[in-house]
């Protein structure tokens, strides 16, 4: 749809002030799950990553492998096995999970930036190593569940990516961290932790002290019934969802979103949202619109102290910006 001119002076000029208040501050997004997979909504969403890094913003990408993991797996014969929701990680898996996520996904994200005239880097080789991590211990009843290489960030190489991010570069990451004790010098393959993406990108967020978390899903934000998205929430505070987690109404592959949401928030991360890449430039609109498009979970307060005229706007009935919907 085309915008009357005026209305396009207005659409810039509301960016304006986050513009400012963004200027070289770390806007970490998080492209993850079945969107992977969606080439045409991939390239949407880092188009918007080339628009806040070029604003003089700081956007900083990480990124899961979605399903090329499970086909390139399935093809190799290996039988993907969960334990409480995490993909048990053999060294066999742990070599497509690193090689999937590092030569292609990263390497399709990193060129595609390129073509649409951005500037990116892949940092996830020896020596552009931005995440270290250590093996993620879970125990249930005294109990330590055997994950295999499944890890958790430990540091985030900050003064790496800052290095990026300032010279308008912007750092794409693959949720992988480098367990320094088990690499071997001989073997540059060896020494990957399969990180969860959502925890990764939380992790990013809270050693960069970001101004914000982005994690872009294929669903539109947190629904109260989960087959009516009019009940979707605009803005959640930090105890709202943990009541909805007691209560059962966020539900499974929810839970670990919010957490790593609530994780980022606790460690000073200012905001955090779940946005639907799937809608045309969400990325835009969630940064750059007063209303936003997913939901912003914040601390406690914030969310109350929403301006008067945002309630308004937020309180509007289907808050349908510019008729926009799903590719
Ligand atoms: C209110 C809201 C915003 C805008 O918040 P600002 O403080 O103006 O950045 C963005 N996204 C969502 C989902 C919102 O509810």
């Amino acid at each position: 749809m085309e915008l009357a001119p005026e209305r396009k002076a207005s659409v810039l000029i509301e960016a304006l002030g986050y513009l400012r208040r963004f200027r070289h501050r770390f806007i970490v997004v998080k492209l993850g799950g079945s969107l992977v997979d969606n080439p045409q909504s991939l390239s949407q969403l880092l188009e918007d990553v080339i628009f806040l890094a070029t604003a003089g913003v700081w956007p900083v990408v990480v990124h899961g492998g979605g399903k090329s993991i499970d086909r390139t797996s399935a093809a190799a014969g290996i039988v993907t096995k969960k334990v409480q929701g995490r993909r048990y990680t053999d060294p066999a898996t742990m070599e497509i999970v690193a090689r999937v996520l590092r030569n292609e996904t990263n390497s399709w994200m990193v060129n595609e930036a390129k073509r649409l005239g951005g500037r990116a880097v892949g940092l996830h080789s020896a020596a552009l190593q931005s995440l270290f991590g250590e093996r993620l211990v879970l125990k249930e009843k005294g109990q330590i569940i055997d994950l295999g290489l499944v890890g958790q960030v430990t540091r985030v190489d900050v003064d790496l990516i800052r290095d990026f991010t300032s010279a308008g570069v912007i750092p794409v990451i693959p949720s992988l961290a480098y367990e320094t004790a088990t690499h071997d010098h001989s073997n540059p393959e060896s020494g990957w932790l399969n990180i969860n993406a959502d925890t990764a990108a939380a992790a990013v967020a809270a050693q960069l002290g970001a101004e914000k978390l982005v994690l872009v899903t294929d669903t539109p934000g947190v629904l109260i019934d989960r087959k009516d998205t009019s009940t979707l929430q605009p803005s959640l505070s930090c105890e709202r969802c943990r009541d909805l987690i007691a209560t059962g109404i966020i539900e499974e592959g929810m839970i670990p979103k919010i957490e790593a949401c609530l994780e980022a928030l606790a460690a000073g991360v200012g905001k955090t949202h779940m946005i639907d890449g799937r809608l045309p430039h969400a990325l835009l609109l969630e940064i750059f619109t007063r209303t936003g498009i997913g939901t912003e979970i914040v601390t406690e307060g914030e969310s109350a102290a929403v301006p008067a005229t945002s309630r308004v706007l937020k309180a509007l009935p289907g808050k349908d910006l510019f008729g926009i919907k799903p590719v």
